[in-house]
C-alpha cells in the first residue's frame, strides 16, 4: 500500500510544433498523412473493451475530398447502448476506488502518448477527418488535449486538497465521490481536443463513462480511445459509441443511472436533450448533472482609437482559421467609421492572399466545411445575401463542392445591424460587418450587447483605455471569454478557462476546476473521537 501524498507534477502548456517547410515535424506529419490515406480503418463501437461489428456501417470521408473512404464506421443498435450502461455501472466499483493517483497516471501517460509516439497519429487523423490545415490540428489534437489532461491531473489535485475544517474532539472530511450512475459525453466535430476532455475529465474524477463522438469527426476521437485504452484506462470505464445522436442518446437519457450531461455541440441539440432529461426526471437515481458549451455569435468591437493592422489581423485569423468552424469565431464586426477607412484595405489584401484548399497543401490557410449539410446550409445565406441590396459582399462568395466543401472566406457589409448574418450563428467562413458612426460608440456596445441570444466570445480593440474600460463594462454579460485588444478565437487551457453564458451554455468552463467540480458529489464525513454518553445539556441541569 502506497501510503504517500505524492506531488503532482507541474501543468505547464505543451509546446506548439511550427511545422515549417522541410522540418522535421512536416516530414514527419506528412508521411503519416501518406500512410492514413492509404488504408481503410475499421472503426466499431467499443463496450466494456470490446469491439463490435455492428454491420450499420457509414463511411467516413475527407471533407475536402469526399471521394476519398478514411474509414467504415459501425453504428450502434439499441442492444450496445444498453450493454454500455451495463458495463459504465459495473466499472464504477472498481474506478472510483483506484487511488485517485493511479488514475491520474494513466491520463498523464495518455498526455504523454499524444505529446511522443502518436502525436503526428492524431494530427493527421483531425487533418484528414476534420479539414484542419497542419497548425489548426496541433493547437487542438495535440497540444490542446495535452494540457486537458495535465491540468485537470493538478485541478483535480486542488479540488481533493480542499477540506473543511475540523473542531475540537472532531474530525471533519470531504470525500469527494463520483457521480452516481454514469456521464454521457456527447461531442461536436469541430475539435478533437473537446472530444476527448468531454469524456476524460469525467473519468479522472472516478466517473464512468459512455463517450459518443460526432458523426463527423468519429476517426481522431477513436484514435483518442486507442491511447486511452494503452494508457491504462480499464475496460469500461470508457465506452465508445459512434452512431446517430438520436440512436444513441434517447436510451441513454431514459437509463434510471443516467447521473450527468458533459455536453459540447449546438444550442438546439443542448435543449433538446434538457428537456428530454426533464421529461425522465422522475425516473432517475439522482437529480444529473447537466453540462453543455452551445453555440455563439462572437463579436469583434473596434473603436476608432484601434490599430487597423491589429482588427484587420484579429478579424482574417479570428473570422477564418479553421474556416469559422470553432464555437468562438467572429462573426460579426462593429467597426467605427473613421477606422473602417484603414482597416478595409488592410483586410482585403490579406485575405486576397490566403489560399484554399486540401489539407495536404500546407500552404493551405483555408480548407473545408466539415459536410454536405454544413455547406449547404452556409452557401445558402450567402446566395440571400447576394441578392439582398441591403447588404454587400466585399470579399469571397464564391464556393464549390465538386472536389470537397470548400467556401471561400465570404465577408458581408450592412447598414442593418440586425441583418440574418449579424444575428444567426452559421458556422461557417462568413463574417459580417456593421460600421458605427465614431460618435455612436455607446449605443454601439448596447447592440453588441442586444443582438445575439448568444454570450461565448467577443472582443474590443482600441488603444484609448477609457474605451477599453467601457466596453469591458457594457459588455458583463454578453461573452464568458473577451479580450482586450486580440481575436476573439484560441483559448488555451489553464490560461482562458472556456465557456460562455446565455445560450452559449453553461459556461462550465472546460480546462478550469469548475469544470471537473461538476463531475463530483462530496461526501462529508465527520467522525467524534469521544461521544458523550448522556443526553443532558448544562441549560436544563439548573
Ligand atoms: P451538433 O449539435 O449538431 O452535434 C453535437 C453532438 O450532439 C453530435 O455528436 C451529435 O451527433 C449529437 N447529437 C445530436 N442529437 C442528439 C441526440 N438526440 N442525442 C444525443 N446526441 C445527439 O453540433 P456540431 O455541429 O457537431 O458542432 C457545432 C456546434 O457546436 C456549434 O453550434 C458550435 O458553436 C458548438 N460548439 C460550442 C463550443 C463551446 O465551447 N461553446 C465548442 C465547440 C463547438
Amino acid at each position: 500500500m502506497n501510503n504517500s501524498l505524492a506531488n503532482i507534477p507541474k501543468a505547464i502548456n505543451e509546446p506548439i510544433l511550427q511545422y515549417a517547410p522541410q522540418s522535421h515535424e512536416t516530414e514527419a506529419l506528412k508521411a503519416e498523412l501518406r500512410k492514413q490515406k492509404n488504408k481503410v480503418v475499421e472503426i466499431k463501437p467499443i463496450v466494456n473493451g470490446k469491439e463490435i461489428e455492428t454491420g450499420l456501417v457509414e463511411q467516413v470521408r475527407c471533407p475536402h475530398e469526399h471521394g476519398h473512404i478514411l474509414a467504415n464506421v459501425h453504428k450502434v443498435t439499441p442492444e450496445i447502448v444498453k450493454s454500455a450502461i451495463d458495463s459504465a455501472v459495473a466499472a464504477r466499483h472498481d474506478w472510483m476506488r483506484m487511488d485517485w493517483t493511479e488514475r491520474a497516471a494513466i491520463f498523464l501517460k495518455a498526455a504523454e502518448l499524444l505529446a511522443t509516439k502518436y502525436r503526428f497519429t492524431i494530427n493527421a487523423a483531425t487533418m484528414l477527418g476534420q479539414s484542419k490545415n497542419a497548425y489548426q490540428a496541433e493547437i487542438d489534437a495535440a497540444c490542446e488535449m495535452i494540457d486537458f489532461l495535465r491540468f485537470n491531473v493538478q485541478f483535480a489535485q486542488e479540488i481533493y486538497q480542499n477540506q473543511p475544517v475540523s473542531d475540537k474532539g472532531i474530525w471533519n472530511r470531504l470525500q469527494y465521490r463520483p457521480l452516481e450512475g454514469f456521464v454521457f459525453a456527447v461531442a461536436p466535430f469541430n475539435f478533437t481536443a473537446i472530444s476527448g476532455n468531454l469524456a476524460s475529465a469525467p473519468a479522472l474524477m472516478g466517473n464512468s463513462v459512455l463517450w459518443k463522438p460526432s458523426t463527423t469527426a468519429v476517426l481522431s476521437s477513436y484514435y483518442l480511445y486507442k491511447i486511452f485504452e494503452e494508457a491504462g484506462v480499464p475496460a469500461g470505464v470508457l465506452n465508445f459509441l459512434p452512431g446517430d445522436g438520436a440512436d444513441v442518446g434517447n436510451p441513454v437519457i431514459e437509463s434510471p443511472h443516467f447521473a450527468g450531461l458533459h455536453f459540447t455541440g449546438s444550442t438546439q441539440t443542448f435543449n433538446h436533450l434538457w428537456k428530454s432529461i426533464g421529461n425522465n426526471i422522475g425516473n432517475y437515481k439522482s437529480y444529473p448533472r447537466i453540462v453543455g458549451e452551445t453555440g455563439g455569435k462572437d463579436f469583434v468591437v473596434a473603436h476608432q482609437s484601434a490599430n487597423a493592422a491589429q482588427v484587420a489581423t484579429a478579424l482574417t485569423r479570428g473570422a477564418f482559421e479553421y474556416q469559422g468552424q470553432k464555437c468562438s469565431a467572429a462573426s460579426r464586426a462593429y467597426i467605427s467609421k473613421s477606422l473602417w477607412k484603414k482597416v478595409e484595405p488592410i483586410l482585403l489584401e490579406q485575405l486576397s492572399e490566403l489560399k484554399m484548399g486540401s489539407v495536404e497543401k500546407f500552404s493551405n490557410f483555408v480548407n473545408a466545411v466539415i459536410d454536405k449539410r454544413s455547406y449547404d446550409k452556409i452557401t445558402s445565406y450567402i446566395d440571400k445575401a447576394k441578392k439582398d441590396s441591403s447588404v454587400e459582399i466585399i470579399a469571397g462568395g464564391g464556393y464549390s463542392d465538386e472536389v470537397g466543401y470548400f467556401i471561400e472566406p465570404t465577408v458581408i457589409l450592412t447598414s442593418n445591424p440586425n441583418y440574418s448574418t449579424m444575428c444567426e450563428e452559421l458556422f461557417g467562413p462568413v463574417l459580417t460587418i456593421y460600421i458605427f458612426e465614431d460618435d455612436n460608440f455607446a449605443e454601439t456596445l448596447n447592440l453588441v450587447d442586444k443582438t445575439s441570444p448568444y454570450a461565448l466570445t467577443g472582443s474590443i480593440l482600441a488603444q484609448d483605455r477609457k474605451a477599453v474600460i467601457q466596453a469591458t463594462d457594457a459588455l458583463t454579460d454578453a461573452a464568458g471569454n473577451f479580450y482586450i485588444n486580440d481575436k476573439p478565437t484560441g483559448a488555451v487551457v489553464g490560461q482562458q478557462p472556456f465557456g460562455g453564458g446565455r445560450a452559449s451554455g453553461t459556461n462550465d468552463k472546460a480546462g478550469a476546476n469548475l469544470n471537473l467540480l461538476r463531475w463530483i458529489s462530496a461526501r462529508t464525513i465527520k467522525e467524534t473521537f469521544v461521544a458523550p454518553t448522556h443526553y443532558g445539556y448544562p441549560f436544563h441541569q439548573q
